[in-house]
């Protein structure tokens, strides 16, 4: 059965999309820990990020380094981290969440709770910045 996010991918699903290209979406979290946590996923169906071809692999961090400078530039984070967890959802992804304090947890536990016309504004600037 298709993952959750090949059905995103297909339009089966909606989302607040940040980004396409022929080989990559982001877009946001639902369950979001911070204003902008977006989530970076090859359209091939791999579950475990480390079972990507190198090329693909590669092409996913740099498709995630465009975003998250994106977030940066949308957003003003004090920056952008990472977290791979991958335990939900068998479709590789990587996590990207805005740091705007020292102090803040990155923890997947935390989840915000920002109604869908925030959640589609925030997208909506993070797009406005993505040079792909
Ligand atoms: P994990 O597989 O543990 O890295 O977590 C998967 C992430 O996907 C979780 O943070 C979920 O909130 C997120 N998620 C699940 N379904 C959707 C969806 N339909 N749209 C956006 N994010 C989703």
């Amino acid at each position: 059965m298709a993952s959750i996010f090949t059905k995103i991918i297909r339009g089966e699903l909606p989302c607040y999309k940040v980004a396409e290209n022929e080989t990559h979406i982001a877009f946001l979290d639902i369950n979001p820990v911070a204003e902008g946590h977006t989530l970076i996923i090859p359209k091939e169906e791999i579950d475990y990020l480390f079972d990507l071809p190198d090329t693909l692999l590669a092409d996913t961090i740099l498709f995630a380094k465009k975003v998250a400078l994106a977030i940066d530039n949308a957003l003003g984070p004090v920056r952008t981290g990472v977290v791979l967890d991958g335990r939900e959802v068998p479709h590789a992804h990587i996590h990207l969440v805005p740091i705007y304090s020292d102090t803040q947890s990155v923890s997947l536990g935390r989840k915000l709770d920002i109604p869908g016309e925030i959640m589609q504004e925030i997208a909506n600037k993070i797009a406005a910045e993505v040079n792909l």
